[in-house]
């Protein structure tokens, strides 16, 4: 098995998640006993949360390019960043080291078009909903339609995930606001829709929504798992 670096903590509510998926999914493909060899990095979030809303991502690209360079002198072969938003570093992080970072929009977007899916709503942090390090991205490499909700829903969207989820709060009213949201994009054509944060699958699940939902944080951990069975570099 290859060694697989995480870099988590933000927040550690869906670095616990990850840990766990990436850990289940190990023995799942090989049963018994066998679990990951990982390498956690975890963040203290408080910080790294006042710096991205002072928009200092420079600084924070420096903090994890050297977290990355941490987790490669551990052995990792890989690095998973457990957070959709920080990959507005992931330029800083890739160039800081000699393996590769799994992009979370890139595994994703995979996954939407081997199911078909052209049109997808996203729900996230302001961060990933309005700038293009992401959206752009799933536009550009995959050919996807992004919707977000509009300006109002979006604040609640970002203000949800900072006030509650990323400290462990679930609030049925967020729920039923998510679902609302959510809606509303199935209604403007979403086929699906992104959970682009990592905590949102804490809220909501597939099956509780108007359309299929693509959990970021499921598929990123399944990555980890194909990456940490994987051979070559
Ligand atoms: N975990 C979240 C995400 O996937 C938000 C926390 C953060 O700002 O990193 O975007």
């Amino acid at each position: 098995m290859r060694r697989l670096g995480l870099i988590g903590g933000m927040s550690w509510e869906s670095s616990a998640e990850y840990y766990r998926l990436i850990n289940e999914g190990i023995r799942e493909c090989l049963g018994g006993l066998h679990s990951a060899d990982l390498l956690m990095l975890s963040v203290d979030f408080e910080p790294v949360e006042r710096l991205q809303h002072a928009g200092k991502w420079n600084e924070l690209g420096e903090e994890l390019a050297a977290a990355a360079r941490d987790l490669e002198r551990g052995g990792a072969r890989g690095i998973l960043l457990a957070t959709n938003t920080m990959h507005k570093v992931a330029d800083a992080i890739e160039e800081a080291v000699g393996i590769p970072l799994l992009h979370i929009a890139d595994a994703t977007g995979e996954r939407l078009v081997a199911d078909g899916i052209g049109r997808v709503g996203l729900l996230g942090t302001a961060f990933t909903m309005e700038e293009p390090f992401y959206r752009q991205r799933l536009e550009e490499r995959f050919g996807l339609e992004v919707l977000v909700p509009e300006a109002s829903d979006r604040e609640r969207v970002h203000r949800v995930i900072y006030d509650e989820l990323c400290l462990g709060i679930t609030r049925q009213e967020s729920k039923e606001a998510y679902l609302r949201i959510v809606e509303e994009l199935a209604e403007r054509g979403a086929r699906a829709v992104i959970l682009g944060c990592t905590e949102i699958g804490l809220l909501i699940r597939d099956g509780e929504g108007a359309v299929p939902f693509y959990d970021t944080t499921r598929i990123h951990a399944q990555k980890g798992v194909e990456f940490l069975l994987g051979d070559g570099v």
